[in-house]
């Protein structure tokens, strides 16, 4: 039995909810696939210590604000997962939790969405299932036989008192879980270029400003700022500042290969590892959106804004910012979900293609 909607949406988190909000107050039909049972998206995921970047009141998604956070510093990871399944509450969000979306095929002028429980028939469809679930590690020479995790299995520096943990990477996760290990493993640290601290007081709210003002700088024909990326690659979050300020966040340069025992960089240093965190970051996960056969270029199908190039009637929300500036964020997507239903309505008001 196939059913049918006008809009169906695949993953609710952030993203879906947001893309939700927009459909229902345009009155379409829709539907939320999430392969999860609870809700939060891959908020239920992510360390113990993981804060957001920003106060409650700069990560709101559209129409409620998220409420202030209770405890010191910026809200956890717990305090959006209950944010977010306040949110699908308030606005009754059509959400079927626990059916995976397989794949999306075209069937004459609608899509075919096929799911591990059944078959759905729309007219538009929003991709929003994020990047945690497809994380990304280098490929690296040496056959390690020590413990190798990436981001997503990093659950807390407990497990490894008094180890030696090598932690792989210069961004937001790599600095985050350097320093949450710094005083409880002897760390080191490896970043293929020297780190670029954002300047202390940028927090998630001032990014945000950043990267929708190299928007506006482009489509007007200004000069590219480089947004984000040209302030620097790390939050100075508060436990960062910290041990950053403590002298215990010292970066190695990247190594050559991993031996059996450890690390080995060119010159030919070498240090024992009982384990090495890759925090080298995530890829999009799309593989669903593999049977329309879309151009990728560097794993992202080429869009314009949330609007997939070669197929219109498909968006792509969240991800990165080549959906939209920030659109991978809290206060960022509600923006992008906002511009993909109003292009989405228009073209099934005008039955454009
Ligand atoms: C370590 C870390 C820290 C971050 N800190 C911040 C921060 O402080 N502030 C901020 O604003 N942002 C932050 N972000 C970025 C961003 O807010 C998160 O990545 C966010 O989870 C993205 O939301 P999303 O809805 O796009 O994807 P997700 O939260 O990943 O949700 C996608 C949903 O899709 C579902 N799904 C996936 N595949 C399928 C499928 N085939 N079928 C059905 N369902 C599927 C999943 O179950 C999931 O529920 C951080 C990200 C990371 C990794």
């Amino acid at each position: 039995m196939t059913a049918a909607v006008r809009v169906v949406v695949i993953g609710g988190g952030q993203a879906g909810l947001a893309a939700g909000y927009y459909l229902r107050r345009a009155g379409l039909d829709f539907v939320i696939l999430d392969a999860r049972t609870q809700p939060g998206g891959a908020w239920i995921h992510g360390w113990d210590s993981l804060r957001l970047f920003s106060p409650a009141q700069h990560s709101s998604l559209p129409g409620w604000p998220m409420p202030p956070y209770p405890g010191p510093g910026y809200p956890t990871a717990e305090h959006v997962v209950d944010y977010l399944a306040a949110y699908e509450k308030r606005y009754e969000l059509p959400i079927r939790r626990g059916e995976t979306v397989t794949a999306v095929s075209r069937d004459s002028d609608r899509f075919q969405v096929s799911t591990d429980t059944g078959e759905w028939s729309a007219e538009a469809v929003i991709s929003a299932t994020g990047t945690w679930w497809r994380p990304f590690l280098p490929l690296m020479p040496g056959g390690f036989t020590g413990r190798q995790l990436h981001t997503v299995d990093y659950r807390g520096p407990e497990e490894f008192a008094g180890q030696d943990v090598v932690v792989v990477g210069g961004g937001n996760s790599g600095a985050q879980i350097a320093a949450d290990l710094a005083g409880t493993a002897n760390l080191t640290w490896v970043t293929r270029r020297p780190p670029r601290y954002l300047p202390d007081h940028i927090d998630g709210k001032a990014l945000f400003d950043v990267a929708t003002r190299r928007r506006q700088a482009l489509e007007t024909g200004q000069a590219d700022t480089a947004g984000v990326a040209g302030l620097g690659d790390i939050v100075a979050v508060p436990p960062v500042r910290e041990a950053r300020d403590a002298g215990l966040l010292r970066p190695s340069p990247m190594f050559a290969r991993l031996d059996a025992d450890g690390p080995v960089w060119t010159d030919g240093t070498r240090r024992h590892a009982d384990a090495v965190i890759w925090c080298t970051g995530f890829r999009p996960a799309l593989s669903h959106l593999a049977p329309l056969r879309l151009r990728t270029t560097r794993g992202h199908i080429p869009t314009e804004g949330t609007r997939a190039v070669a197929e219109p009637r498909l968006h792509l929300l969240g991800y990165g910012d080549w959906t939209g500036p920030a659109s991978a964020t809290l206060i960022g997507v509600g923006m992008t979900a906002r511009a993909a239903v109003t292009d989405i309505k228009a073209a099934l008001d005008t039955g454009r293609r």
